[in-house]
């Protein structure tokens, strides 16, 4: 029995007893690795423009504090549960690991639909979600981030509230936030960064020419977005897009600047185009050199996995690929080279862990150097992945994977058990 029910913590069950079995891990060390350590959920009330008083449900689960402080995004998002919050906490582990930074995993989220909210009634939850935290949280116990429905500006609201009980300013409760509040030059745009950066890397191993090559982007947020801006400035062009609202397709690329100035402006791509209108699901299995999800989890299931038509799966979303679809793709890895989540979307964390370096030595780095430095972290994290899966004979995510759990296990084994 486990409170943490639902798909998505599955998922997370079911990829981590493919690792295990795969390290040999003995059955009675393999919960002591699983289980998340805490979980909190709090009622968040707030009072809405109307003058009536909602409450939503926020959660956040830290899963193990071994290596030092838990680190993770919180999601407002109404696929926001418990599941869901754990299964992403456990990923944020084993890719904290995987990269070498000296955190635990930890997520958070608010079951919402923040569209729904007036930006007055999103200031009032995001500082209420973070009040409620402030007995579980801290610079050096659990450190947060913004994820899917989240911006800089409810991070510098998280901090502001933060600060404002502490009576002094503590930057380094959360990452992500405005540059002008602490925040670090190139944290907006790491994860898209390093998404295009290593389908670049892969790209380049499969010979493909950049300015021959092709991507499909589905989601347009924070990770979408600048994922399509990096790889359209190599020259790569960018034939379809998707978000909530659905899915635009042109065979001789799309216009990146265009797209993003009209989500800017609209908060969507809804409106953008009727000609270019596609199927958001058939998306996915158009021919292309790179596919890259960067919305959910889950869009890629075995039948999906059968069918799609791109050389390189780049994956920006935490989650998109279910076990089932992993069979299939073991199959196919001639055919499709696999970015793991826990390396592909590991820009955004990387450089969060950069801004909290900053913010703890109040020493502020120009954007150069950021980039570089999270570029030769994702350069060193992939070639161990390679290395890993060629080694033992074993898909990508797997190997990935085993490297971060292998990681966590020996910080936990060195340690010991208390008492
Ligand atoms: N939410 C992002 C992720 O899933 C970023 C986490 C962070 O920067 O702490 O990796």
């Amino acid at each position: 029995m486990t409170v943490y029910s639902g798909p998505v913590f599955e998922m997370a069950v079911n990829q981590f007893g493919v690792i295990a079995d795969h390290l040999s891990i003995p059955h009675d060390e393999r919960a002591r690795l699983l289980m998340p350590k805490r979980s909190v959920t709090v009622s968040c009330p707030i009072h809405r423009d109307d003058g009536t008083i909602a409450v939503f449900e926020g959660y956040r689960v830290q899963h193990h504090l071994t290596l030092g402080p838990t680190k993770g995004g919180t999601r407002f998002a109404t696929s926001v549960d418990l599941g869901e919050v754990a299964a992403l906490a456990i990923w944020m582990s084993w890719k904290c690991a995987l990269v070498g930074l000296p955190y635990g995993g930890a997520k958070g989220g608010v079951h919402v639909d923040p569209t729904s909210l007036s930006r007055t009634e999103l200031e009032g939850l995001s500082r209420r979600y973070m009040q409620e935290m402030i007995p579980f949280v801290g610079p050096h116990t659990d450190v947060m981030a913004p994820d899917m429905g989240t911006n800089e500006q409810v991070m510098a609201w998280f901090m502001d509230t933060y600060s404002m009980y502490q009576g002094k300013t503590v930057t380094e409760i959360v990452t992500g936030k405005p540059v002008a509040s602490g925040g670090t030059l190139g944290r907006r745009e790491a994860t898209g960064r390093g998404v295009a950066y290593l389908a670049r890397r892969v790209l380049g191993l499969k010979s493909i020419n950049f300015n021959d090559a092709t991507a499909v982007i589905q989601g347009f947020g924070n990770v979408g977005s600048y994922t399509a801006i990096e790889l359209a400035s190599f020259g790569v062009k960018i034939i379809a897009v998707s978000d909530h609202t659905g899915a635009l397709y042109d065979a001789k690329g799309l216009d990146v600047a265009a797209l993003v100035a009209h989500v800017g402006k609209h908060g969507s791509l809804a409106g953008y185009s009727n000609e270019l209108q596609y199927d958001p699901v058939g998306m996915l299995t158009l021919p292309c050199d790179v596919l890259v999800p960067a919305a959910t989890e889950r869009v890629i299931d075995a039948k999906v996995a059968a069918q799609l038509q791109c050389r390189i799966l780049a994956e920006g979303a935490n989650g998109p690929t279910t076990p089932d679809a992993d069979l299939v793709l073991e199959q196919r890895q001639d055919a499709i080279f696999v970015i793991p989540d826990i390396l592909c979307n590991s820009g955004g964390v990387v450089v969060s862990y950069f801004e909290w370096v900053q913010d703890l030595q109040q020493l502020f780095w120009e954007e150069e150097e950021v980039m570089h430095r999270e570029y030769k972290i994702l350069d060193r994290a992939f070639d161990q992945m390679v290395a890993r899966a060629k080694r033992d004979k074993v898909s990508h995510r797997t190997a990935a994977m085993a490297i971060g759990v292998e990681k966590v296990r020996a910080a936990k084994t060195t340690r010991g058990l208390f008492p």
